[in-house]
């Protein structure tokens, strides 16, 4: 179907530009780190040269744990980004709201029971080599034995 030509084949991979290669660095070690603004410590994601609150260039990157919960995601069913996603199905992409830094992160889920995902579930980052020089930051479920505070 013509809705494929943008996605010959592959699934399409990050190019880390000027304001992401630190952040594509970081996930090669198995580190997330988000941009926090010196002038007023707003943190941001994705990348971006100016902070949005107060416009500031100043910057500094900061480690975040990268365990957050889901705050909204989808399950997908058929390919719709791409034949490439077919062996996948069905696949979870999801937005995740990291607890330290605050931040919203869009990535994909691995989860081997898409039924039991839920909004307010807490996950926590995976790494996955999708090339020579890209680590994908992703994300699992966290068991409940392994969230403080719950059973
Ligand atoms: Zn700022």
């Amino acid at each position: 179907m013509d809705m494929w030509k943008c996605h010959a084949g592959q699934k399409q991979l990050p190019v880390p530009d000027e304001d992401s290669l630190v952040f594509w660095e970081a996930c090669r070690r198995q580190r997330l780190v988000v941009q926090q603004c010196v002038a007023c410590q707003h943190y941001r994601f994705p990348p971006s040269p100016l902070c949005p609150a107060c416009l500031s260039p100043r910057l500094a990157w900061r480690e975040d744990p990268g365990r957050g919960e889901v705050e909204t995601f989808c399950v997908y069913h058929s390919e719709l980004a791409g034949p490439a996603w077919q062996p996948d199905l069905p696949y979870v992409v999801a937005v995740i709201r990291l607890w330290h830094t605050g931040v919203q992160m869009l990535s994909q889920l691995r989860c081997t029971d898409p039924g039991a995902i839920a909004i307010g579930m807490v996950v926590q980052v995976r790494f996955e080599p999708a090339s020579e020089q890209i680590m994908l930051p992703k994300f699992v479920p966290v068991a409940a034995s392994q969230i403080p505070g719950q059973a």
